[in-house]
C-alpha cells in the first residue's frame, strides 16, 4: 500500500486539515493499492506561497545551471526507468509493453527535447534599436489527466524548469503514484526548495484554487474540455496566461487509392491504443464509398486480433479502461450506439471473455455511424471506432472538419498532391500523413475546442517565457 501526500517547499506534508484520503484503485484488480491526501485551499494556497518564494533565485539562475540541473533529472528518470513504468502500469492499467516502451519514455523524451531546444533558444536577442529578453513568466500552475501522465506531467516540467519558473504540480487524482515519482526525483535532483511543489486533489477543489490563485502567472492545463474552460474561467480575473490541451474526436480519412486494408488496420490498432485512451486517438474512421463494405471487413478483422490482456502480461495488447467512471462511460456509449441505428460489427456491452472482474472493455466497432450521432460527436475515450462512408474528397474534408475538436487527424492516399492538399484544408494541429508519426521536437496541440498553444520541444518553452523589450542598453 502505497500513500502519496504533498511535496511542498522541499519537504514531503499532509494536508493542512485531515480528511478523507482518495483510494488508489488497480482498474485490472478493482483492488486498492493506496491512498492518496487530497488538498484543500489553504494546501493550494501554501504551494503557491512557497513557489512564489523561491521564484526571485531560481529565475536568476543562468541558463548553464538551469540545463545541468535539467540533465542531472534526465539521468534520474533513466535510471529509475522501470520503477515508472511500474507505477504507470498499476495507477492506470496500461499493459507492460506500452507502459515500458511508450508511457515511461515520454519523461526522458521530453526532457531530452527541451535540452535540445534550448541550445539554440533565443533567450537574448538584438531587436530594432533593442535588446530582447525572454523571461521566465513566474510561478506556473500545472494541472494534468491520467491517460499518459508522464507525457503530460514532463512535457509542462522540463520547460517550466529551463525557462527559470517555480511549479506547483496539480496531477491527476487516478495517476498519483506516477507523479510520486517526480517529486522523488525533483527532490534527489537536489533542487531548491519551493522550485517545485506538489499537491494532490480534486479539480474543482484543488484546480480551481490554482487557476484562479492571484501569485500564479500561468497555468498549464491538460483535460477535458469542460474542465479546461472551468480553468480559464477561473483564471480570467487575475489576467493569467492559459495554456490548454483538451480533448479530440480525430478522423482518420481513408481514400480509396490507399493500401486500403492496410491503412484500415493500422488505424483500427491506433484506435484502440492505449484502451482508446489517447486524446489524438483517431475514433472516427472515414472510407471512400467505393471502398466501404472492403474497409469494414478489413476493419472486423484487424479488431477481432486484438488482444485484451491483462497488465501484468508482457506482449501486444490492450489492458483495462483506468477506473470505473471510465468503464461506465464506455458501456453508455456503446449502448447508445446501438440505439441510435449505428451498426455494430464488432464487440459490444459487457466485458470481453475470461475477464469477470476489472475495468476491462470490448473491443468495439460501429459502421454506418452517421457524422451527427452521439458516438461520432463525443469524445467516448475508449476502444470504440466508427466507420463513417465519404463519397468523395469535398465530402471527407467536410466531415472531418464537422467537430467541435481540432486535435489531430490522419489520411492514407498514395497520391501525393492529394495528401497534400487534404492536409492544408484539415482544421487540426497534427496531420498524419500514411502512418507517419510524430517527433517531441514538433509541435503538439489543438485548433478550436482541443485548446490553445502548443507543447514539446521549442514550442513548449516559448508558453514560459515572457518578452521584454529593454531599450537604451
Ligand atoms: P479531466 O478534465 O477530468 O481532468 C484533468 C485534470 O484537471 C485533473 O487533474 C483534474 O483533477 C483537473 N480538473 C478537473 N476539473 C477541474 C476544474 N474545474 N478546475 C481545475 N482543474 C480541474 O480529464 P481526465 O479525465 O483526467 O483526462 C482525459 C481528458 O484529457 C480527455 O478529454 C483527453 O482528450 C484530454 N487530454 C488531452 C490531451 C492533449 O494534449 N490535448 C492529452 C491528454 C488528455
Amino acid at each position: 500500500m502505497t500513500h502519496c501526500n504533498f511535496y511542498i517547499n522541499g519537504a514531503w506534508c499532509e494536508p493542512a486539515e485531515p480528511g478523507p484520503l482518495f483510494p488508489i484503485i488497480n482498474p485490472a484488480t478493482e483492488e486498492s493499492v493506496g491512498t492518496v491526501a487530497m488538498g484543500g485551499k489553504a494546501d493550494a494556497d501554501r504551494a503557491v506561497w512557497a513557489a512564489r518564494a523561491a521564484f526571485d533565485a531560481y529565475s536568476q539562475t543562468t541558463l548553464a545551471y538551469r540545463t545541468e540541473m535539467l540533465h542531472k533529472l534526465q539521468g534520474i528518470f533513466e535510471r529509475r526507468y522501470t520503477e515508472m513504468a511500474q507505477a504507470i502500469s498499476t495507477e492506470m492499467g496500461a499493459p507492460w509493453d506500452v507502459a515500458y516502451d511508450a508511457q515511461a519514455e515520454c519523461g526522458p523524451g521530453h526532457i531530452k527535447a527541451t535540452l535540445e531546444a534550448a541550445k539554440d533558444y533565443p533567450f537574448e536577442v538584438k531587436s530594432g534599436n533593442g535588446d530582447l529578453f525572454c523571461e521566465a513568466i513566474g510561478v506556473c500552475t500545472l494541472i494534468t489527466p491520467w491517460n499518459w501522465p508522464m507525457n503530460q506531467v514532463v512535457a509542462k516540467l522540463a520547460p517550466a524548469l529551463l525557462a527559470g519558473c517555480t511549479v506547483v504540480l496539480k496531477p491527476s487524482e487516478f495517476a498519483p503514484l506516477s507523479a510520486k515519482l517526480v517529486g522523488e526525483y525533483m527532490d534527489e535532483a537536489g533542487y531548491a526548495p519551493g522550485v517545485f511543489n506538489l499537491v494532490y486533489g480534486d479539480g474543482p477543489v484543488v484546480g480551481a484554487a490554482l487557476s484562479a490563485h492571484p501569485e500564479v502567472d500561468l497555468v498549464s492545463f491538460t483535460g477535458s474540455t469542460g474542465a479546461g474552460i472551468a480553468v480559464a474561467k477561473a483564471a480570467a480575473d487575475t489576467v493569467k496566461r492559459v495554456v490548454q490541451e483538451l480533448g479530440g474526436k480525430s478522423p482518420n480519412i481513408i481514400f480509396a487509392d490507399s493500401d486500403v486494408e492496410a491503412a484500415v488496420a493500422l488505424g483500427v490498432v491506433r484506435c484502440f491504443g492505449n484502451t482508446g485512451q489517447s486524446c489524438n486517438a483517431p475514433t472516427r474512421m472515414l472510407i471512400e464509398q467505393s471502398v466501404y463494405e472492403r474497409a469494414v471487413l478489413a476493419a472486423v478483422a484487424a479488431g477481432a486480433q486484438v488482444r485484451v490482456i491483462d497488465p501484468t502480461q508482457k506482449g501486444d495488447g490492450i489492458g483495462p479502461l483506468a477506473m470505473k467512471r471510465q468503464f461506465e462511460t464506455v458501456q453508455r456509449f456503446i449502448a447508445i450506439g446501438m440505439e441510435c441505428g449505428a451498426r455494430l460489427v464488432l464487440g459490444g456491452l459487457g466485458r470481453p471473455d475470461g475477464f469477470d472482474k476489472g475495468y476491462f472493455a470490448k473491443p468495439t466497432i460501429f459502421a454506418d455511424v452517421s457524422n451527427d450521432m452521439p458516438i461520432a460527436r463525443q469524445e467516448i475515450f475508449g476502444p470504440v471506432l466508427c466507420l463513417i462512408p465519404f463519397v468523395d474528397e469535398e465530402d471527407a474534408i467536410r466531415i472531418a472538419n464537422d467537430t467541435p475538436y481540432g486535435l489531430a487527424a490522419y489520411l492514407s492516399t498514395n497520391d501525393k498532391a492529394k495528401a497534400r492538399r487534404v492536409a492544408k484544408r484539415l482544421r487540426a494541429g497534427n496531420v498524419s500523413v500514411n502512418a507517419s508519426g510524430n517527433e517531441y521536437c514538433n509541435p503538439f496541440g489543438g485548433y478550436k475546442q482541443s485548446g490553445n498553444g502548443r507543447e514539446w520541444g521549442r514550442f513548449g518553452l516559448q508558453d514560459f517565457l515572457e518578452y521584454k523589450i529593454v531599450n537604451g542598453l
